[in-house]
């Protein structure tokens, strides 16, 4: 019995290099769930194996700056020079067909979203410790030192805000850490004030008062 007919909006967000789109990336690997991955849209030169149209839909400057004032992006930002958003008209659409719908953004864009969808499902992702988190950038190897301190800045920004969230998952583990997003949803999904409103329809509460 489904008792939600709007999908669930889950955004994963935490600050970069913390492994988000690695524990992403293993959610959708589990099995037993219907969630949709939602595309983003950089202005970043793809990074080496990157595709266009999965790992994101990578434009120009202008382009993307055309979007901004078409109003086509849920939410965007600007992160270590290059511009991120979140294209509008398929979250919508999908959220509309009862899917889950994940987005793997950054924490600017996150608390964006949390102003206009507050019924959507938050998730820090946290390193284990920030040592941990400054290893991963500089193993990455993909950008210039200049770009790692300006990514370790912002993290060290970016650490208070958990708790504009609604739940914080430590990535010590890649696959703990997906399991505890899925299992995040499912209790989402189940929580009375989702499903209240169905649940008394099907089962005619207060019809017979
Ligand atoms: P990267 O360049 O490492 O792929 O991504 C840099 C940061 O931007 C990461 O924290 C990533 O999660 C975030 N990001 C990716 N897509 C979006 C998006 O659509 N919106 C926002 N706000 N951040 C994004």
């Amino acid at each position: 019995m489904k008792l939600n007919e709007r999908g669930l909006l889950v955004v994963l967000s935490g600050p970069s290099g913390v492994g988000k789109g690695t524990v992403r990336k293993a959610l959708f690997d589990l099995e037993g769930h219907d969630l949709v991955y939602s595309t983003s849209m950089t202005t970043r030169p793809p990074r080496a194996g990157e595709v266009d149209g999965e790992d994101y839909y990578f434009v120009t400057k202008t382009e993307f700056e055309e979007r901004i004032k078409n109003d086509a992006f849920l939410e965007w930002a600007e992160f270590v020079g290059n511009y991120y958003g979140t294209p509008r008209d398929k979250v919508e659409e999908h959220l509309k067909a009862g899917k889950e719908v994940v987005l793997e953004i950054e924490v600017q864009g996150a608390l964006q979203v949390r102003e206009k969808a507050p019924d959507g499902v938050f998730v820090f992702i946290a390193p284990p410790n920030k040592e941990a988190l400054y290893r991963r950038l500089l193993r990455r190897g993909t950008e210039s030192a200049e770009t790692i301190q300006k990514r370790m800045d912002k993290a060290e920004r970016e650490f208070p805000l958990a708790h504009k969230y609604d739940y914080i998952v430590v990535n010590d583990e890649v696959t703990n850490a997906a399991d505890r997003v899925l299992a995040i949803i499912r209790a989402e999904h189940a929580k009375t004030e989702r499903s209240i409103h169905k649940y008394n329809e099907l089962m005619e509460v207060g019809k017979n008062e």
